[in-house]
């Protein structure tokens, strides 16, 4: 067996512990990794692993600012849309409850359009201005251009199911 062979082997052993062993064999094995690809690529994982309990605690690290607020502004996009779809459920499901054939059709959906203005404008901009806060640009446009669609035609769509 090669010089080069006895070192693979060893570093098979010490790579999974390489956080604990002495600097002077840990130099060892960075020499033999720079050689071999295999070495090289476990050394890599194993000091990625080592790293990652570190960067848990450490807010600061520009990856970690950078996945929080990608984190964050899907959970906004989720949390707007979900909020919308709620309070449209409610709404919708008062106007059905309140319904009548017996009363012209026109006054009762003019309850309706009375619920999206005294309910789903204020929430619209308190979510409007929340995403805006957060930079969530894009989610801002969409869900904007999604209530004045809301406005405009909720009614006409409720009126196909009567
Ligand atoms: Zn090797």
């Amino acid at each position: 067996m090669t010089k080069f062979d006895d070192l693979h082997i060893l570093c098979q052993e010490l790579i999974p512990i390489y956080s604990e062993i002495d600097e002077e064999a840990k130099q060892v094995i960075e020499r033999h990794a720079e050689e071999c690809e295999f070495c090289k690529k476990k050394l890599n994982t194993a000091a990625n692993i080592e790293i990652t309990p570190k960067e848990m605690n450490d807010d600061n690290t520009p990856v970690k600012r950078f996945k929080k607020l990608f984190l964050l502004k899907k959970v906004n996009t989720l949390l707007v849309l979900t909020l919308r779809v709620i309070v449209l459920g409610l709404i919708t499901f008062d106007f059905f409850q309140r319904f009548s054939q017996n009363i012209p059709h026109g006054i009762q959906f003019e309850g309706l359009r009375a619920s999206l203005v005294l309910f789903y404008i204020p929430l619209s901009f308190v979510l409007l201005m929340f995403t805006w806060f957060i930079k969530n640009k894009r989610t801002f446009w969409i869900t904007l251009i999604l209530d004045v669609l809301i406005l405009y035609f909720f009614d006409n769509i409720i009126r196909l199911f009567v």
